[in-house]
């Protein structure tokens, strides 16, 4: 049941206040990077199949292996997947990302796809398209080669908020997401890019994408076992979010979640 915990689906769902882990930093340790071998494996035998990923367009056959450390299209969608399993819920409340997003691409007619470049969205790295019941998720090259560690981690959070248009849980139909909304604000100001208010957690679980991923980092930021790289890239893409993609901020919202705007 934890999809609709995640999604707020289920009326007696109540989110707790995401405090910082009681086991302050140094209390364990940091997980390490997997090893090549495990990656493909895990890849292989379990991620295509629990995140619907594409095989064709992925361009991976039954017997290949990717390199990892570069940028291999398979190797970064295979991390962004790994850092999801070993992101585990630290307090009862927390979210199963892995699950959850494992979950949502599995519903019917959801797809993980990549594609070089989207011809009519030549800067997107990542975007989420519906024909009819279906959604597809498309990485992009630019995707695949961003500099940012962590970036296509939390974007399958954000996409795979974006999938949820017409789709049926246990023959229940789940609430569409609201879409994004035209900036009023920030450095997208008139592009259909923002959440509507960044506000506490039992809201922020109707909003969009944004909202999702707002959500997903503050999870990293707090938890014990995420590197310093990845709680360093969660803190800098919150305040990235809090600064340019929501519209509107309910009083004390950056005071409660511990996040600052951009200067
Ligand atoms: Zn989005």
């Amino acid at each position: 049941m934890s999809l609709l915990k995640y999604y707020g689906v289920e009326q007696a769902m109540k989110l707790v206040v995401l405090v910082p882990a009681i086991c302050l930093l140094g209390c364990l340790p940091a997980l390490a990077e997997p090893s090549c071998e495990v990656l493909n494996d895990l890849y292989q035998n379990k991620y295509i199949e629990d995140f619907s990923i594409n095989r064709g367009a992925f361009d991976f056959g039954r017997e290949a292996r990717f390199d990892c450390g570069g940028f291999d299209r398979n190797f970064i969608m295979a991390r962004a997947i790994h850092d999801l399993e070993t992101l585990k819920p630290v307090k009862g409340d927390d979210p199963d990302y892995y699950s959850d997003v494992s979950q949502v691409m599995n519903l019917p007619n959801n797809m993980m796809s990549y594609v070089d470049a989207l011809v009519h969205w030549p800067d997107a790295e990542a975007r989420t398209m519906h024909e009819g019941p279906a959604s597809a998720i498309f990485y992009t090259d630019r995707m695949i080669r961003s500099r940012e560690r962590f970036r296509p981690t939390y974007s399958l959070v954000h996409e795979a908020r974006h999938t949820l248009k017409h789709k049926e849980f246990n023959g229940q139909p789940i609430p569409d997401e609201p879409g994004h909304v035209l900036c009023t604000r920030g450095k997208h100001q008139g592009k259909r890019a923002c959440d509507a208010r960044l506000s506490k957690e039992d809201e922020l679980v109707w909003g969009s994408g944004n909202s999702h991923e707002f959500l997903f980092l503050i999870f990293v930021r707090d938890h014990p076992n995420a590197s310093k790289q990845i709680r360093r890239e969660a803190r800098e893409q919150l305040s990235y979010l809090a600064t340019h993609m929501f519209n509107a901020l309910d009083p004390g919202i950056l005071h409660y979640y511990g996040v600052e705007l951009e200067r």
